[in-house]
C-alpha cells in the first residue's frame, strides 16, 4: 500500500540563473522555509538536483506544509509527491530486463494510479511525464512513460493525450528515489526574503500600498512601513487598521517587522499660511517623503516604496509625482505605476489584504484640499519649502514618531 505524501517537491526559478551567488540565495531561501514551517512536523529539506525536498514526519500536515511553502518567496512549484526507494524499482526492472519481460514499475503504478483515482476530478484525459535527473537508470522516459500510461489507462479508463491533457502525472527520477506526484501549486516566485537589502514603504489605509510593499518584498526587500496620521496621538488617530495591514504582510516575511507612526501635525502647523491650498496636497506628500527618507537612513534602508500608479488620482500625475521629491537621493520605487485599478485589486484580494484595506479609515490624505494642482512646478515647491521651513516639520515629525514592532 502507497503511503500519503511524506514528502513534498518545490522548485525555484530564478536563483538559478544566480551564478556565483546562487549558493548564498540557496542558504537565505532554505532558511526562510525553515522559519516558515516552524512548528510544523517537518524531518529535513534537502537540495537535491535541482529542487528541494521536505521530508514530513507526519503526513496529514502536507497541506498546512504546502500553504506555508506559498508565502515563501524564490518558490516556483510545490507539489506533494509519492516517495519510492529507487533501487528497488531498478533492481527489479534490471531482472526484468535480464529475463527478456518487460519490466513492470509496479511500485511507481501503484503510485501513479493512486493519485490518478484521487486527481481526476472531470479529467477526460491524461499523461504521464518522466523526468530523469539521473540519467543511468535502466529505463528511457519514453519507455516509463509507456509502461506507467497503460497501468493508468487500464485503473481509471482515461484515454492518454500528449498535447494539453487535463492530467499530469509526473514521475522524477533522482539518484535515489523516485518522485511520483499530481498537483502542482504555482507559488510566488520571486527572491528570497532578506536577498534585495531594507526599504521604508510608505503604507497608507487604502488598497495599493500594502500591495506595493509585498511586491517589492516578493523581489527581496525587507521592509519597514511608515504611517502618517492626524491627529495628536497615534493612539487618537486609531491606527488599529494600519497595523493589521501590516501584520498582514507578516506571513510573507520570516524577519520582524517595524511600523513607524508619525504625526502630520508639525506639517500643519508651519504649512498653515505658508503654503496655497492648491499647492497643499503636493507638498503634503513632499513631507511625507522627505520624512520617509529621514527614517529610511536611520532605520538603515536603502530606498522608498510608495503606491502610487500613474493617473490615478490628482496627485500621481507625471508633473506630481516629478515634482514631489527632486531633492531626495534615496531611489523611490513605485512598484504599481504601470498597473489598473483591477490588477492592483486582484494582487490584493491573492495575498489576503483587500477585506482590511476597505474597512472605514480617515487617511490624512483624504483631508487635504479638494483642488491640487496638476502640474507642480519643483521651482514652486523649493520656495514653498523654505517659506514653511519643510526640514523643520520633518524633524520635529521624525522625532515624534513611534515604532512598533509587528509579529
Ligand atoms: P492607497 O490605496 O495605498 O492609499 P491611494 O490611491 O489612496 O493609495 P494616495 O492617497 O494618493 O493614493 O497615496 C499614494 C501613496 O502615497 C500611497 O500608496 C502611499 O504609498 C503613500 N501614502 C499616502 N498616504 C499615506 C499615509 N498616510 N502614510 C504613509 N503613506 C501614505
Ligand atoms: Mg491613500
Amino acid at each position: 500500500m502507497i503511503q500519503a505524501t511524506p514528502v513534498i517537491v518545490a522548485t525555484y526559478a530564478e536563483i538559478a540563473l544566480k551564478g556565483r551567488n546562487r549558493t548564498v540565495f540557496m542558504r537565505k531561501l532554505i532558511n526562510n522555509m525553515r522559519t516558515a514551517l516552524k512548528g510544523l512536523p517537518v524531518a529535513d529539506i534537502r537540495h537535491v538536483e535541482s529542487r528541494l525536498l521536505i521530508s514530513l514526519s507526519e503526513p496529514e500536515a502536507a497541506t498546512e506544509v504546502a500553504a506555508r511553502l506559498k508565502q515563501v518567496f524564490g518558490l516556483q512549484w510545490i507539489s506533494p509527491a509519492v516517495p519510492l526507494p529507487r533501487g528497488d524499482i531498478e533492481t527489479a526492472a534490471l531482472a526484468a530486463v535480464a529475463a527478456d519481460r518487460e519490466p513492470g514499475l509496479e511500485e511507481v503504478c501503484e503510485a501513479a494510479c493512486a493519485l490518478a483515482a484521487a486527481h481526476r476530478g472531470e479529467a477526460r484525459h491524461f499523461k504521464v511525464a518522466t523526468r530523469r535527473s539521473d540519467r543511468s537508470f535502466v529505463l528511457g522516459s519514453p519507455d516509463i512513460n509507456r509502461i506507467v500510461g497503460a497501468a493508468v489507462h487500464q485503473a481509471t479508463g482515461l484515454p492518454g493525450r500528449m498535447h494539453a491533457p487535463d492530467l499530469v502525472i509526473n514521475v522524477l527520477v533522482l539518484k535515489d528515489e523516485v518522485l511520483v506526484f499530481c498537483a502542482k501549486e504555482k507559488a510566488y516566485g520571486g527572491l528570497p526574503a532578506g536577498s534585495s537589502g531594507r526599504v521604508m514603504v510608505l503604507l497608507s489605509g487604502g488598497i495599493d500600498s500594502p500591495v506595493a510593499a509585498w511586491l517589492m518584498m516578493r523581489r527581496g526587500c525587507r521592509p519597514d512601513f511608515v504611517h502618517f496620521f492626524s491627529g495628536r496621538t497615534a493612539a487618537e488617530a486609531d491606527t488599529d487598521k494600519i497595523r493589521r495591514l501590516a501584520a498582514g504582510l507578516k506571513p510573507f516575511s520570516p524577519l520582524p517587522l517595524r511600523l513607524h507612526l508619525v504625526p502630520v501635525v508639525p506639517y500643519e502647523m508651519r504649512a498653515m499660511g505658508a503654503v496655497p491650498d492648491s499647492y497643499d496636497m503636493v507638498m503634503f506628500r513632499r513631507f511625507m517623503f522627505k520624512a520617509a527618507a529621514r527614517l529610511a537612513r536611520a532605520n538603515k534602508c536603502r530606498a522608498l516604496v510608495s503606491g502610487d500608479s500613474l493617473g490615478q488620482v490628482a496627485s500621481q500625475t507625471i508633473f506630481n509625482l516629478g515634482a514631489v521629491a527632486p531633492d531626495i537621493r534615496l531611489p523611490v520605487f513605485r512598484p504599481l505605476i504601470g498597473m489598473d485599478k483591477q490588477e492592483i485589486i486582484a494582487w490584493s484580494r491573492e495575498i489576503g489584504l483587500f477585506e482590511t484595506s476597505i474597512l472605514p479609515y480617515r487617511d490624512c490624505c483624504s483631508i487635504r484640499s479638494p483642488k491640487p494642482v496638476l502640474t507642480a512646478r519643483p521651482r514652486d515647491l523649493l520656495r514653498y519649502s523654505g517659506a514653511m521651513d519643510l526640514d523643520a516639520a520633518v524633524r520635529e515629525a521624525c522625532d515624534a514618531a513611534t515604532r512598533l514592532d509587528i509579529g
